[in-house]
């Protein structure tokens, strides 16, 4: 099913040419093919990769196997133009994610809306006010960009941005437990994929983790025996990628709050995913949002900025004033403060929950997450047909049901109900191997498709295909016959 070969060699035996005839740089240069070539990817540039091919054509040409034909400047220029073709295609390329995983860490995470891309484009082109007042002419600080909105929408006191949530977490640790302890519940040491694990983060930001509780059941007394003269703060983390089901007990929030007070001490919150908004008034799980965390007393609450929020990769945390105010004069804050293509793009997307009754129509992580599945039906029907031609029948292709996961920490138990393409091997053989190609023939046409292989067949959930994709979607199959 892959594309075959470009050129084979023929029956016919072909003249061979020696290293006496390779023509000179100079000659295939400055041929008119050569000289307009030239004008495109830059003399240097070609003359570069042209002598690389006839260093090759030499060695070959010893080797008694360079076929006269390829000498002539003509074709020596069309391998060249290949291989400049060949690394001009970015490494970075746009995919169809068909996995059913709205937000895929591996294929990037949340889709930013319109607003979100038009400021990134305005930022990368212009010079703007990143830290600059423009009330007093004087020098600000680029976080004063996006914290009256941050708290606004979340009602904390104070905010600043990170690079991500890891980030958050790493600084959030080293300005306020910097060699003193933190009281963690053992139900609560996540990893998150990648090399995120609370003890790691903890180790690195220079705190001391002590654990509490066992995996399933922690009790508010062993946060309070757990406090002695060492201890900085109490934390909770939000178990985004699993849970803990059975005989199990945690403490809530509020409760781990009331003991720290007691005690002088504050309370962090790594709620991971984090949103802005009840997500149960589109149907989607239940998940504490920022705002609650902090009415629940929270004093430092971190989140992250590409996932349930939907905007771009960024780390965010919020909370008390004199703690924001530490955190932000730590030098981690230096190195991991984010770029301005990332406050360009944070804005407009937190602007957007000023209005939540307009967000599942705007934000487009909401809008997929809340896709009705009659929608993705209607387009399993329509692009049925279209995958059965391009497989061909060794394949058969079905419009049917399907479940997608939210991803980046939600529950994997939380499914959307969703509608998509299952294609199954239909001939003989293992099939395996027969998925196996027809998954790598989905990840080589023009715009990679990627879906998921289970249950002996690749499933293509079209929840993530909008309908203003679906027409290149098609066509780039049909373009394409297996
Ligand atoms: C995802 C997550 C992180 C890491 O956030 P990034 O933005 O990916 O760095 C940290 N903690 C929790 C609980 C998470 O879910």
């Amino acid at each position: 099913m892959t594309a075959r070969p470009a050129a084979e060699a023929g029956p016919m035996p072909q003249p061979m040419a020696g290293a006496a005839d390779i023509p000179s740089l100079e000659r295939v240069l400055g041929s008119g093919a050569g000289r307009s070539l030239a004008a495109g990817v830059g003399r240097d540039r070609l003359a570069g990769t042209l002598r690389h091919l006839l260093d090759e054509a030499r060695a070959a040409a010893l080797a008694g196997k360079l076929p006269a034909s390829a000498l002539a400047p003509a074709s020596l220029l069309d391998q060249a133009r290949l291989r400049l073709h060949a690394q001009d295609t970015p490494r970075l390329r746009a995919v169809y994610n068909l996995t059913g995983t709205v937000l895929h860490t591996n294929l990037g995470r949340a889709l930013l809306p319109d607003q979100a891309v038009q400021a990134v484009v305005q930022a990368l082109s212009a010079p703007a006010n990143l830290e600059f007042d423009l009330a007093t002419g004087r020098r600000g600080d680029r976080d004063d960009l996006i914290e009256d909105l941050l708290r606004e929408l979340t009602g904390a006191e104070a905010a600043t941005v990170v690079n991500n949530n890891a980030a958050a977490v790493l600084l959030m640790l080293n300005a306020v437990a910097n060699r003193r302890e933190v009281v963690v519940s053992r139900g609560e040491l996540v990893e998150i994929g990648g090399a995120f694990r609370v003890p790691d983060i903890m180790q690195r930001a220079g705190a001391r983790l002590v654990e509490v509780g066992t995996t399933n059941r922690t009790h508010p007394g062993d946060y309070e025996n757990a406090i002695g003269p060492r201890t900085a703060m109490l934390m909770k983390v939000h178990c985004s990628n699993y849970a803990i089901t059975g005989f199990t007990r945690s403490v809530d929030l509020a409760q781990v709050v009331e003991i720290a007070r007691r005690h002088g001490l504050p309370t962090a919150v790594d709620l991971g995913s984090g949103t802005l908004v009840d997500l149960t008034r589109w149907g989607l799980p239940r998940e504490d949002t920022v705002r609650e965390t902090v009415q629940a007393g929270a004093d430092i609450v971190t989140f992250s900025g590409d996932k349930l929020l939907g905007g771009p990769q960024a780390g965010l945390i919020v909370g008390r004033a004199d703690l924001i105010r530490k955190i932000k004069k730590n030098p981690l804050k230096r190195a991991l403060r984010v770029g301005k293509l990332t406050l360009a793009a944070l804005e407009p997307v937190l602007a957007l929950y000023r209005s939540p009754d307009l967000l599942a129509d705007r934000l487009t992580t909401l809008r997929l997450l809340t896709r009705p599945q009659a929608q993705m039906r209607m387009q399993a029907d329509r692009l049925q047909a279209v995958l059965q031609q391009a497989v061909g029948n060794g394949y058969a292709v079905h419009a049917t049901a399907m479940f997608s996961q939210i991803g980046s920490g939600a529950l994997p138990v939380d499914q959307l109900p969703s509608y998509g393409l299952a294609v199954r091997p239909a001939g003989p053989g293992r099939p395996g191997r027969a998925l196996q190609k027809l998954e790598a023939w989905l990840r080589q046409l023009p715009r990679p498709v990627i879906g998921r292989i289970a249950q002996d067949a690749l499933w293509l959930d079209l929840r993530c295909l909008e309908e203003s994709d679906e027409p290149a979607f098609a066509q780039q199959l049909q373009g394409n016959p297996a």
